[in-house]
């Protein structure tokens, strides 16, 4: 039987609940919960794990040691502890989760993982890049790779199981992290870019199917356990997967999708609007049919969704044990 792996929701979404305030506009977004909020964190994680999360993510999307030094004045070695505290709230949440559901057979995701979150370089620059990818004109590849190297090592060290490197804008810096990790070979990680609204292209314009093949060709082998997308419009998922799908070496690439609610980002304002909210649950059995194996949701997404997307994993899950028998 297919192996689907259901993933978490927008932590920004969820963990506001337990703050009382969102995060939208804050330089280092929910990532200042870790010092200001940490109950909230790792309550956000618990949501998603009663949810049906089998894997959540750490709060670390836009966690980095300029932002920690710039924005709360840290030392290197404090922003680093930072981030390892990321990792243990998550843990935190995993230990209180499955002390919860000892004697209780129904819960389907009984050994939740934790993928340590890793934003691109824009997403730190706090000025909406990761969903335009304007700067890979104006850095280089070695210096993404030095950029994403701390957090990266910290994060491993600290204990995650794998790495979510997420909401990639443009081809450089998805080929530089791919190069990084080959220097760390026995870490899973997926990769997932940051897409346009048209169901083709990544935000810098290029084509997604074929940066994402060419990724997956370069990668240490076996390293990447999926290829994707995620904070897009959930309208266009279908169109991306086949554009995948359509190429000889794209057929067997194993998928991974997580859009948002369909709303969109204003630069401008820093926050989210439209009353456009997709039921993502709605698309779950089409793209569970198109190959996807990792779903999940991304900003504005809660557990609440969550819970849905995992019901219709469910659901498919059984017909398809059905036409099996
Ligand atoms: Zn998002």
């Amino acid at each position: 039987m297919t192996k689907v792996t259901v993933l978490d929701g927008s932590f920004s979404s969820q963990v506001s609940t337990h703050v009382g305030k969102c995060a939208d506009g804050d330089p280092l977004w929910t990532a200042r919960f870790l010092v200001t909020n940490p109950d909230a964190v790792s309550s956000a994680h618990l949501d998603f794990l009663r949810a049906g999360s089998d894997i959540i993510e750490t709060n670390t999307y836009q966690a980095s040691v300029d932002g920690f030094k710039k924005h709360l004045g840290l030392s290197e070695e404090d922003s680093l502890e930072l981030i390892r505290k990321a990792v243990d709230l998550a843990a935190q949440a995993v230990k209180i989760y499955k002390e919860e559901i000892e004697g209780h057979d129904e819960a389907v995701n009984r050994s939740p993982l934790i993928a340590g979150s890793c934003g691109p370089y824009g997403a730190t620059l706090h000025d909406a890049s990761e969903y335009t990818g304007t700067y890979a004109k104006s850095v280089s590849k070695d210096f993404l790779k030095d950029w994403h190297r701390p957090r990266i090592e910290t994060l491993i060290k600290a204990g995650v199981d794998l790495l979510a490197i997420e909401t990639v804008p443009c081809a450089e810096e998805a080929e530089a992290l791919v190069e990084l990790m080959k220097d760390f070979p026995d870490t899973k990680a997926w990769l997932s870019f940051s897409c346009s609204n048209d169901g083709k292209t990544l935000v810098d314009g290029s084509e997604f199917r074929d940066v994402a093949l060419n990724c997956w060709k370069n990668a240490h082998p076996g390293q990447f356990i999926a290829v994707g997308i995620n904070c897009v419009d959930p309208h266009f998922v279908t169109q991306y997967l086949e554009s995948l799908r359509v190429m000889p070496e794209g057929k067997d690439v194993p998928l991974i999708v997580y859009p948002n609610s369909g709303e969109v980002y204003v630069p401008e304002t820093k926050h989210w609007k439209g009353d456009d909210r997709v039921q993502i649950e709605t698309y779950v059995h089409q793209w569970l049919d198109h190959g996807v194996q990792f779903i999940g949701g991304c900003c504005r997404v809660s557990a609440l969704e969550i819970a849905k997307i995992r019901g219709q994993v469910e659901t498919w899950r059984s017909q398809e044990r059905e036409t099996s028998l």
